[in-house]
């Protein structure tokens, strides 16, 4: 019988065994196979992480930021001399292909870049001769403590996204990854060590909601960032701001794709194909609606999709010319199976059918082929439900209005694309849809580190986004010091309320 390897937490510097008695398996999508598990921590080893970190963060908001970020200058290269590995090491866990993970891991990479300029964003404000012989300046802090919890879809990417701001500002960070792939995260920790990161400014301590529960209601910890589904974001909004913590949570997605009849339509259907399928579906920012305007362009699009859905190729992480690989676990490939059915109880029309997917010599994996339903009405379970697995809804339009109100009324509001040539529709698109990331003929419309990433309606809750300057003012609070020096001070009291004349 062999050993499983039972993967801890990241404390104070390094790693550290589970105590509380708990796992969880881990999982090789691909066959089905428990390949480890992992320690789900319990209240005191999420008390060990907070107290390590609070030991740690004084001195390390003390240190100038222009050393704390060349931590990430030496971050950014560890990442780059060790992306073979890490990418091959998210793969195994997640399933996607080898090349989507180093994309994952370079997306986490550019917000480590962005905050090697934190120091120039954490200048704050001065006003000379605010008053008679007054000055005031406000000044950016560091919350203190903040905590990350984070999906099992992005592993290096959404980690990154929030510790790189969070201590290049001066904070601890304690983050909880997903229980699903949890090795990434630790080995990014290590890796920050080794960049010079002093032990306890990177904690990690993995679990499930029992150890979320201890750091939403921990009273050292000052801020809460999620990613996640959007009934636990909700939650943990909530939860964090009854406990009085500052938070911002990102939840689920629909994210629609309307296709104006002057679009390129190859460009359009292999930005589908990609959006759609790529990561076999399992992205926040993947399109799972595609709205064509008009019969004509609706036939069209359908026509040139199907050969190329059923033309996908399905493997393991390993197989380095696959399109995508298996879903994440056996409970979200019967999860999308079923909503499958469920579409085709609705009346959908299935013109592929990914159910039933097998792949030979890997049998046990958690494949699902590609799935395209055509004449989808918003009505419908699988319009209305975010499937998380790759799975297109083609949602007919008559009009270009008829195509901005669908994803205008849709409870999700993360992203949004429009293919046209038309600078007009395309301007008007983006100027009156209520969607937080707008794409023009760009299918994934993710910013880059230096602009802010989020969505609107039930994609979000929180008014701060993550990377970009929304990410500096998260992670920092504002403190506004009036200064006058005895030579401008009048004598006597002065009762009435101090105003500018
Ligand atoms: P999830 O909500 O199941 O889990 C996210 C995190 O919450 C994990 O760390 C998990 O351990 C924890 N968690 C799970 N159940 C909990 C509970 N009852 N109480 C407290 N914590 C709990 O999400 P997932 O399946 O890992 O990820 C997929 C989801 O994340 C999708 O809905 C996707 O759209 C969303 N997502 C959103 C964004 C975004 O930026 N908006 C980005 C990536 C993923």
């Amino acid at each position: 019988m062999t050993t499983q390897t039972v993967l801890g937490h990241f404390i104070d510097g390094k790693r550290v065994a589970g105590a509380s008695g708990r796992h969880a398996d881990i999982f090789n999508p691909a066959t089905g196979e428990v390949q480890a598990q992992v320690a789900l921590a319990d209240v005191d080893e999420v008390r060990a992480a907070v107290a390590s970190a609070r030991q740690a963060q004084p001195g390390w908001a003390a240190t100038n930021p222009q050393r704390r970020a060349r931590v990430f200058i030496r971050f950014v290269d560890l990442l780059n001399t060790h992306m073979d590995e890490l990418a091959a090491m998210l793969s195994k866990e997640h399933g996607k292909t080898v090349e989507d993970s180093r994309g994952d891991i370079v997306r986490g990479l550019e917000v480590c870049e962005f905050v090697i300029g934190a120091p120039h964003l954490l200048k704050g404000e001065f006003t000379e001769g605010a008053g008679p012989a007054i000055d005031m300046y406000s000044i950016r802090q560091p919350v203190g403590i903040g905590a990350g919890i984070t999906p099992f879809n992005f592993p290096g990417m959404i980690p990154m996204w929030m510790f790189a701001p969070a201590i290049a500002c001066g904070n601890a960070f304690i983050l909880k990854p997903s229980e699903r792939d949890p090795s990434l995260p630790l080995r990014l920790a290590e890796l920050m060590i080794e960049a010079g990161l002093p032990a306890g400014i990177l904690n990690v301590v993995n679990g499930d909601r029992h150890a979320v529960d201890a750091l939403l209601t921990d009273p050292d910890i000052g801020a809460i960032s999620f990613v996640g589904s959007t009934p636990i974001a909700r939650y943990v909004y909530g939860t964090a701001a009854a406990n009085g913590k500052r938070a911002q949570c990102f939840g689920g997605a629909k994210n629609h794709m309307v296709v104006m009849p002057d679009a390129d339509l190859d460009q359009a259907v292999n930005a589908l194909m990609g959006a759609g399928y790529g990561s076999a579906g399992e992205r926040c920012m993947a399109v799972s609606v595609a709205v064509p305007v008009g019969e004509e362009t609706a036939n069209r699009l359908v026509e040139k999709l199907v050969p190329k859905i059923e033309a996908l190729r399905i493997g393991p992480f390993t197989d380095d010319k696959a399109d995508m690989g298996p879903v994440v676990t056996r409970e979200a490939k019967a999860r999308i199976e079923g909503l499958i059915d469920r579409g085709v109880e609705e009346g959908a029309k299935l013109l592929v059918d990914g159910r039933g997917f097998k792949l030979q010599g890997y049998e046990g994996g958690y494949f699902v082929g590609g799935t395209l339903f055509d004449h989808v009405t918003p009505d419908m379970d699988i319009y209305r439900q975010e499937i998380f697995g790759p799975v297109l809804s083609v949602v007919r339009a008559g009009t270009y209005e008829d195509a901005l109100a669908l994803p205008m009324s849709h409870e999700y509001g993360n992203g949004v694309a429009i293919f046209t040539r038309d600078g007009d529709a395309a301007r008007d698109f983006a100027s009156r849809v209520n969607i937080g990331m707008v794409g023009i003929n760009v299918p994934i419309p993710v910013p880059l580190a230096y602009h802010s990433f989020g969505g609107w309606k039930a994609s979000s809750f929180g008014d701060l986004n993550q990377h970009g300057t929304d990410s500096i003012r998260f992670w920092t609070k504002t403190k506004t010091v009036t200064a006058r020096w005895p030579s401008g001070i009048k004598d006597g009291a002065e009762f009435v309320m101090p105003v500018m004349k």
